[in-house]
């Protein structure tokens, strides 16, 4: 969808109008976006990477200064002249937005900032999954969190695991059991904002790319294990969004040939053996009762044999596929998110063992940022779609 400034709604249309974020263009658009990104900035600094003279900067940041967008800071100085300077910054909190993560069976909402910092979080149970009741679900859950927030809300960004395409369509999400569904729609319905809708790894990706650990990096991957396997990809500073960014590709690279079958019968797939299915039926055969991962983690730390066999085994496993990815994509840095991304943490020796095993000698060491993340992050991705869209004038 192409959201328009002008027409973008909020949620609470009587409370005090916040500057609005207007379609910049050409340098302008530059200097808002490096500020964002970067900022508070010397105005030194914004003009060496912009390439402008001091005037030309003075010049073209006073329209942003006088609607409100940037502002000037105070205590700071300049590293080059040692004089003091008023580094330009966003106020962050002039704009808010929500951002939806759902599942099989709940949405995960959290309200932020402009720079994505989170300010409040809610969940719902999804007891219906027809798309008519998530939507009223959805709607319900976005405008009780933009209740707090007086200037109201400038988009909603919504994530899933599927794919999805332009106009906030849905093609298929087999966890919700949908096929063609345009759930963008039928939520601006709802709510009366842009709503932008977008598979929940690429979110992640494009949150980790503008606001995360990895957002110096022009050439990163992002793993995810948890109910399934994610992979995002940036190259030279693009996000990978490609129609098959949805499917799950990397469930199926083969990981241990004497492992257990996937369900489309792979011996050893990142599927067979990573995901929580696979991680709590490995356990609970181990330990001969049921458990879940995170008590499967617990006993591994206290050294319950069993435990840690299984767990040493996934680890070393997920150690092989981090070392596939540095292989395939030279990334400067992974970053290891999901559910079950502490099987890093406590399998931290298999982990580097699998790793080793499938690198070259030569190879740099790989820089693997372990996130330990729940759905609040998620949600946190799909607020930062909205946010790309709101601040870039398009969906991605
Ligand atoms: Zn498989």
């Amino acid at each position: 969808m192409s959201l328009d400034h002008s027409l973008a709604g909020t949620l609470r249309p009587d409370g005090p109008s916040p500057s609005a974020w207007t379609p910049l263009t050409g340098t302008a658009h530059s200097i808002a976006l490096e500020v964002l990104l970067d900022g508070p900035l010397p105005r030194s600094e914004l003009a060496r990477r912009l390439d402008l003279s001091a005037g030309s900067l003075t010049r073209l940041s006073k329209p942003l200064l006088d609607s409100g967008l940037l502002v000037e800071t105070t205590g700071a100085y300049d590293p080059t002249s040692g004089r003091p300077t008023r580094p330009l910054d966003v106020d962050e909190r002039a704009h808010h937005f929500v951002g939806v993560k759902l599942t099989a069976d709940t949405a995960y909402a959290v309200l932020t900032t402009l720079r994505a910092t989170v300010v409040d979080a809610r969940e719902a149970p999804l007891p219906d999954r027809d798309p008519a009741a998530v939507a009223a679900g959805v709607g319900a859950l976005v405008r009780d969190l933009s209740a707090t927030e007086p200037h109201g809300v400038r988009a909603v960004g919504v994530s899933l695991g599927g794919r999805t395409a332009p106009g906030g369509l849905v093609d298929s999400a087999r966890y919700l059991g949908w096929e063609r569904v345009a759930f963008g729609p039928a939520l601006e319905a709802h709510l009366g904002l842009p709503v932008v809708v977008d598979n929940d790894v690429l979110s992640l990706t494009r949150a980790e790319q503008w606001f995360g650990t990895a957002s110096r990096c022009a050439h990163f991957a992002v793993l995810v294990v948890g109910v399934g396997i994610g992979y995002g990809l940036v190259v030279h500073d693009e996000v990978l969004d490609r129609p098959d960014a949805g499917v799950g590709l990397l469930g199926h690279f083969p990981l241990d040939p004497h492992g257990p079958l996937c369900p489309e019968g792979h011996a050893g797939c990142a599927d067979a053996v990573l995901t929580t299915s696979a991680l709590e039926f490995r356990a609970s055969m181990a330990l001969r009762r049921q458990v879940s991962v995170a008590e499967l983690l617990d006993l591994a730390v206290t050294g319950e044999p069993s435990a840690r066999r299984v767990v040493d085994h996934a680890a070393r496993c997920l150690g092989t596929l981090l070392a596939a990815v540095g292989n395939l994509v030279m990334p400067e840095k992974i970053v290891l998110s999901g559910e079950n991304a502490r099987l890093a943490d406590v399998g931290r020796e298999a982990l580097t063992a699998g790793i080793r095993a499938g690198r070259s000698p030569h190879a740099s060491e790989l820089d693997v940022d372990v996130q330990h993340t729940g759905f609040t992050e998620w949600a946190r991705g799909a607020a930062v779609t909205a946010i790309r869209t709101f601040v870039l004038g398009h969906r991605r």
